[in-house]
């Protein structure tokens, strides 16, 4: 294993964003490998770039194929940057080749929308026999949420009682219909009935049938939020916590219609002899994520709201980033959306590399020292504000 080598693998939307953000700081990353599917989308991305990388082609469903490029390049850590599919694949990759692993959602099954940690916690004994960290879901959120309430815990309460994590995209592309990354994941997720844990269990609700209106800092204002499941939520301890997110009625009116006559469906029909799934095919026909970049105007407004007990008293406290899509246009060529899952990743893969984080096994975000990673946030593109209510 070679100090400073990261390989990362998927040239999307949110890899193109991390390798951007990795090539910026080359004392960590001294040598960089985009890997994907396609291996004219990462020649596209290192043409971009202010200093070289290597890039390859590779299948991340195929163990062995990952097995070999691994082995080839020698990184000493791989940042799943893919979509949640290819999660253990390249997990099993990692533990044969003695690498440590990074991604930023959990895995899930291509033919069941069903996203939780249980695939990746199985990994936890691999990890360990083999001296490996792995460090799940280093995106906004779940990522930074998750390190935004390691920090109130660690900084501001001695026990959280209720969170809510609230995620505000109020940017607009002037496009009819687009998601802000990759469309069959992003669809599978909002179109999943929602779930929020209370008083020691989960409470599940209709898809999208919870909603409440959020008065956002920064001059966004006022927007509705749904209440939805999300995979941070798993990590618990707490009475009550919730995820909630922005849509327009725009938005929510062509899912609805999309919805309604089968598009989103994710189990194959046979079309002319052929197998399609439905919501695979809208994939094809909807704007790729990464194309929006030069079309969102607009901020995020991503945090935590928190309730909870400090020195015997009820406290009330808000932590959140601002991020405007055209400064992230302006800086790594991508919308907000990518920016905020992409440098959060590439932070979570400097605390690995440098050894501020360290340890056996599988890790959530929160199990981790949030103090050097919340440094980090602000010197790296995702400044935070954090205010007592
Ligand atoms: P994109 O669809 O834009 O990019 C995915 C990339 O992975 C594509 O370049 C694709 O290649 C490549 N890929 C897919 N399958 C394979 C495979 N079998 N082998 C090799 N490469 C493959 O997605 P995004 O960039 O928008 O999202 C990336 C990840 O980030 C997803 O897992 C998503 O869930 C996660 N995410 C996390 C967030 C968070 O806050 N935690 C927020 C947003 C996203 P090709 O182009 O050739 O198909």
């Amino acid at each position: 294993m070679a100090k400073g080598k990261v390989l990362i693998i998927g040239a999307g939307g949110v890899g193109s964003v991390v390798v951007h953000k990795c090539a910026q700081v080359p004392e960590v990353f001294k040598e960089i490998m985009l890997a994907s599917r396609t291996k004219s989308k990462c020649d596209k991305i290192a043409a971009e770039l202010p200093r070289k990388i290597e890039t390859a082609q590779v299948d991340a469903d195929n163990v062995p194929e990952l097995v070999a490029l691994i082995k080839k390049f020698d990184p000493e850590l791989v940042i799943n940057v893919a979509l949640p599919y290819q999660d253990l694949t390249i997990m099993d990759a990692c533990l044969e080749t003695g690498v440590h692993y990074l991604d930023t959602a959990n895995y899930e099954p291509k033919d069941v929308a069903k996203f939780e940690y249980s695939w990746q916690w199985a990994y936890q004994d691999k990890f360990k026999e083999k001296g490996l960290m792995a460090v799940l879901g280093s995106g906004f959120d779940p990522g930074v949420t998750n390190v935004f309430t390691a920090h109130a815990l660690k900084h501001h309460f001695d026990e959280i009682h209720e969170l809510d994590i609230i995620d505000c995209n109020a940017g607009d592309h002037g496009l009819p219909f687009a998601t802000n990354f990759n469309p069959e994941i992003n669809i599978r997720e909002i179109t999943s009935k929602g779930r929020y844990w209370e008083r020691g269990e989960w409470v599940e609700t209709d898809p999208l049938a919870w909603s409440m209106t959020y008065d956002f800092p920064d001059g966004i204002g006022p927007k509705k939020c749904y209440l939805m499941y999300h995979e941070e939520l798993e990590s618990k301890g707490l009475k009550r916590a919730r995820f909630w997110m922005t849509f327009s009625d725009n938005y929510l009116n062509h899912l609805k219609v999309l919805g309604g006559i089968g598009m989103t469906r994710i189990d194959p029909i046979n079309y002319k002899g052929q197998e399609i799934a439905p919501l695979e095919f809208l994939k094809a026909l909807l704007p790729d994520p990464a194309s929006l970049g030069p079309l969102t105007k607009g901020k995020t407004c991503i945090g935590c709201l928190i309730k909870g007990i400090k020195d015997g008293v009820e406290k009330k406290y808000y932590i959140y980033n601002i991020c405007d899509h055209q400064e992230c246009y302006k800086e790594v060529k991508s919308q907000a959306i990518s920016y905020t899952t992409g440098v959060p990743a590439m932070i979570g893969a400097m605390m690995i590399m440098t050894g501020k984080w360290s340890g056996e096994g599988v890790f959530n975000m929160e199990q981790l020292n949030p103090d050097p990673f919340m440094e980090k946030l602000n010197i790296h593109g995702l400044p935070w504000v954090e205010k007592f209510l």
